[in-house]
């Protein structure tokens, strides 16, 4: 397949703790702990949107614009399919405890860790 020029998730194996965390927050299911550490698995399934970047704790995850295979959203739908089990974890907001179940979650960092924030606290957290 033919390369293009754009963005995609770049993760430093020095820094990554094989903590899991990044995995949920990839909706394509682009990522997947390999041998203790996280991997993009096949470079079709990341659109490079970044949202597993905030989530991270050692600040492993960047994006990074090189030659990669397009982002394809017939390769993500083979891929979800061809998945016996889906492993979800179920993010709660720090602040209310509230699952993504109820209320959108954003990632969001505080007093140097990674957590969610539901969109219902979020303007509480921001305005006091
Ligand atoms: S969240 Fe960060 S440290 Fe944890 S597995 Fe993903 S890249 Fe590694």
């Amino acid at each position: 397949m033919n390369k293009v020029r754009r963005q995609i998730v770049k993760i430093d194996e020095e820094k990554c703790n094989g903590c899991g965390k990044c995995v949920s927050p990839c909706a394509e299911g682009a990522i997947e702990i390999v041998n203790g550490k996280a991997k993009v698995i096949k470079e079709e399934l990341c659109d490079g949107a970044g949202f597993c970047i905030g989530i991270c704790p050692t600040g492993a995850l960047s994006l990074e614009t090189r030659e990669a295979v397009p982002f394809s959203e017939e390769a993500v739908k083979k891929a979800q399919a061809e998945k016996k089990e889906v492993h979800i974890e179920i993010q709660k907001c720090f602040n209310c405890n509230n699952t993504e179940m109820n209320a959108p979650l954003i990632p969001c960092r505080k007093e140097g860790e990674s957590l969610w924030v539901c969109t219902r606290c979020l303007p509480v957290l921001i305005h006091g």
